[in-house]
């Protein structure tokens, strides 16, 4: 098959429908190809890597895509346990490296699928789309959370099951019939309150994180973003780091 590229302009609000376990077929091709990119995405820096089935979960112009890819790479513990108080010039470093590595192993994902007929989009490591709500072309942590990688905590930031809230995420969407993994949609913060007394802008509201909920019910984005622009005068980034530092799952 030829090779496609598709583009997509604006994002209409997702949807998320309530479901605990993917219930797709899948085949021996889907398998082959599936674990075929899992395999390479490891080989090149990957640190953990989850397939969704969006079916229902993507606005109507991605519809197509009724698959994610979930890729992420973990951050320097040595790094991030500095940054408990704020952010650091090596913090800093990081989340743009980070950033940069996850993009091209997006990229790379792209490359491999289109090779084999498919459409794929990339959606940036960071990169806001919609300004008013501080979000992109559609929500990393939805894909990852979705791919049985982790849950979403009181912080609004998405906690994997393995490092907790020390990683960076990238997502491919695509129309590949690649297999999806088991996803679970509990919330583990239980009584800590960790991140919401240590946030400096007040931004985390103390609500436990609810799928399909809105992401305002549990964060105040502009009181997080205007830590991040006054951090980023210092930093040359927009970063803070204080709720990843401080969170007990890792
Ligand atoms: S990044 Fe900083 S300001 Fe934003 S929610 Fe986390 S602790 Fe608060
Ligand atoms: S610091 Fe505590 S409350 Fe905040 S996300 Fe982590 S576990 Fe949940």
């Amino acid at each position: 098959m030829a090779k496609r590229i598709i583009r997509f302009k604006g994002r209409k609000s997702v949807s998320l429908e309530p479901e605990t376990k993917s219930k797709t077929a899948c085949t021996h091709s889907d398998e082959k190809i599936t674990t075929k990119l899992k395999k390479t995405l490891f080989n090149n820096g990957a640190d953990l890597v989850g397939i969704a089935d969006l079916t229902g979960h993507v606005p109507y112009d991605l519809k197509k895509f009724n698959r994610g890819i979930s890729i992420a790479i973990k951050l320097a513990d040595n790094i991030i346990n500095e940054a408990i108080h704020g952010p650091t010039k090596e913090y800093a470093q990081l989340y743009v490296d980070v950033n940069s590595k996850l993009d091209k192993l997006a990229s790379f994902s792209s490359d491999i699928l289109q090779k084999e007929g498919f459409s794929t989009i990339h959606i940036p490591a960071s990169k806001i789309e919609n300004t008013k709500k501080f979000l992109g072309k559609y929500p990393h942590k939805t894909v990852a959370t979705l791919s049985g990688l982790g849950w979403i905590g009181r912080s609004a930031l998405f906690i994997s099951n393995k490092y907790g809230p020390r990683i960076r995420l990238v997502s491919v969407l695509t129309d590949a019939p690649l297999k999806p993994d088991a996803f679970s949609l509990r919330n583990k913060c239980n009584s800590c309150k960790a991140c919401v007394i240590n946030c400096p802008g007040k931004a985390i509201k103390g609500n436990k994180w609810v799928f399909k909920e809105e992401r305002e019910k549990i964060f105040d984005a502009a009181a997080c973003n205007s830590i991040l622009v006054a951090n980023k005068k210092l930093f040359g980034v927009k970063v803070c780091g204080i709720c990843v530092a401080i969170c007990p799952y890792r």
